[in-house]
């Protein structure tokens, strides 16, 4: 919400669907919009840190598991679960990138191991701004 400090609520966090624990982060919109769903046995670990950077230590991350899912529907997919995992690719374009966010996971599970940016010229860890960006890109492309 627009006025509201930027900060991880670390414990108990409540909003529309009740009360709840984990590691949610404001900063993380659908994070914090979703909160931990009931039939989630453990608790959410957004994939953002403080600092807007992902980290790979998550779990559930509302933002990485709607990446995931464009990068399912768009078919920039590639599953294997005896070797490499799963690989995904979510292609978009602002006026600040023109690129590539890719993932890696294990499965269909929670944890996205890996999150990074590439375009033509270089290489960056994956942030919350870039996340949003490619949500809302293709949030209009793909509305059915
Ligand atoms: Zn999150």
């Amino acid at each position: 919400m627009s006025g509201e400090k930027d900060h991880y609520i670390v414990g108990v966090f409540v909003n529309e669907h009740g009360v709840g624990t984990g590691h949610i982060q404001t900063q993380c919109e659908l994070c914090k919009k979703r909160g931990k769903p009931a039939e989630y046995g453990s608790e959410v670990k957004c994939a953002f840190r403080d600092d807007g950077v992902f980290t790979k230590d998550n779990w559930n991350c509302a933002t990485m598991n709607k990446l995931r899912d464009i990068a399912l529907k768009l078919g920039h997919h590639i599953r294997n679960d005896s070797d490499w995992g799963s690989f995904g690719a979510v292609p978009f374009d602002d006026d600040k990138h023109s690129g590539f966010i890719v993932m890696t996971w294990y499965k269909s599970r929670g944890k996205t191991d890996l999150a990074i940016y590439v375009d033509d010229v270089e290489t960056k860890p994956l942030t919350i701004e870039m996340a949003e960006a490619a949500i809302s890109y293709w949030e209009e492309r793909l509305k059915p």
